[in-house]
């Protein structure tokens, strides 16, 4: 079999991976990108048109100025392509003032100079008559820079803008093996060996299968559009139903968004209690009209009336959590010239691009442009 040799291998072209490999051909390295899938596949946890894009990020105050990175690469990447990657229509984190998203956003946004605003309960109504059933003390934070960005098209534009750059691209082909030694690392594929001085590995929910060791832990996560109950209804475009999370009093998390675009508004419900693990290889991507729609359909009939709470449309994901809910990128103990980014722990896909930045800082020796001792994987 041929082996190649490049500076760089980026194992894994999703959301980390694909914007790896952007930002080390942006800076001349000879890189080469491998993915199993098609670029911009619907297999992995980048698929389903949509996600929540947030710079007051209620999960880490280190997060938003890599959230700022993103917006600034993607919206410098969009002028160049005539694509919209992200769109900034504002994000509502609802709660009690003690709740996650109303007092996580309030911390972040202050940490990094972020501007929002809060809203008390009655303009919290005023402004978002779709919402019923808010508790009588839940109030909200507006971060207008907030919105919408687009898996799918994002990870397709890293790709593109790549291979532009001179970036090689293997779709299609499985990484079977990461051998490192002393002098380098071989990267094996059924088709080719790839021979590089270090290696970004950004697999995903396969993540913890390529690399052994780290604490991840992938759960199946079907994703829901919905279609309001008037067809001729405009209460839930994008602009008037903006994204949004919401702490309900039960504890119950509702994120999700309205729309204006060919696809419906999108609902999601997250609960705290630990879910099963599951192995991506073997992942359940039929559709349970039982277990998978009714819990669901019960909360939204209650919190937006407005909407039919039979979904329009479901599809399976995955989540990869970490052991603390926060990314896992850098250097692999012990396994220097292998970089891993991962762990997204349902949060990553608006982090993509200002991760792949940090990850070729990284491998070429600069300096990160911001604090990531939060997310090193020798955290744990
Ligand atoms: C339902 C849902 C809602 C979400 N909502 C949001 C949101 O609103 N906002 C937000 O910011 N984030 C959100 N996320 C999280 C976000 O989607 C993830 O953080 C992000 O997609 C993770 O990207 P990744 O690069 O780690 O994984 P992926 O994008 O899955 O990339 C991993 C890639 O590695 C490839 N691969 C795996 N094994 C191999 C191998 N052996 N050889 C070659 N290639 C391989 C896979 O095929 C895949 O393409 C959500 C996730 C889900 C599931």
């Amino acid at each position: 079999m041929e082996t190649l040799h490049k500076d760089v291998v980026v194992v894994g072209l999703g959301a980390f991976g694909s914007a790896a490999l952007w930002r080390l051909a942006h800076r001349g390295v000879d890189v080469a990108g491998v993915e199993r899938q098609a670029i911009g596949h619907h297999l992995g946890s980048s698929h389903g048109q949509t996600r929540l894009f947030r710079i007051a990020c209620q999960e880490h105050p280190g997060l938003p100025p890599i959230a700022l990175k993103t917006l600034a690469l993607w919206t410098s990447l969009g002028e160049q392509t005539g694509e919209t990657l992200v769109r900034q229509t504002g994000c509502l984190s609802t709660g009690a003032p003690d709740s996650r998203p109303v007092r996580g956003s309030l911390e972040a946004a202050a940490a990094a100079g972020v501007p929002v605003s809060s809203l008390s309960h009655d303009e919290l109504i005023a402004r978002q008559p779709q919402y019923a059933g808010l508790a009588p003390g839940d109030v909200a934070v507006w971060d207008p820079g907030a919105g919408i960005c687009y898996p799918e098209r994002n990870v397709r534009a890293h790709v593109a803008a790549a291979r532009a750059l001179g970036a090689d691209v293997y779709p299609h082909t499985m990484v079977t093996g990461i051998e490192a030694d002393d002098d380098g690392v071989t990267v094996r594929t059924p088709t080719v060996a790839l021979r590089a001085a270090q290696v970004v590995v950004a697999a995903g929910a396969w993540l913890g299968t390529l690399v052994p060791g780290l604490p991840l832990r992938p759960r199946r996560t079907p994703m829901y559009w919905f279609a309001p109950r008037d067809p001729a209804s405009r209460d839930f475009t994008l602009a008037r139903f903006p994204a949004f999370i919401w702490r309900r009093e039960n504890g119950d998390g509702l994120w999700g968004h309205g729309s204006d675009e060919d696809f419906g508004v999108k609902v999601g419900l997250d609960r705290d209690e630990p879910q099963e693990a599951v192995d991506p290889e073997e992942l359940d991507r039929y559709i349970h009209p039982g277990r998978d729609i009714d819990e669901l359909s019960s909360v939204v009939a209650a919190a937006f009336p407005g909407l039919d709470p039979r979904p329009a449309k479901v599809i399976p994901c995955m989540v990869t959590d970490s052991a603390d809910g926060q990314f896992v990128v850098g250097r692999v103990p012990g396994r220097s010239r292998l970089v891993v980014a991962g762990g997204d722990s349902g949060h990553g896909f608006k982090h993509a691009a200002g991760i792949g930045e940090l990850l070729a800082q990284l491998v070429t020796g600069e300096d990160p442009y911001c604090a990531v001792d939060f997310l090193d994987p020798g955290r744990f």
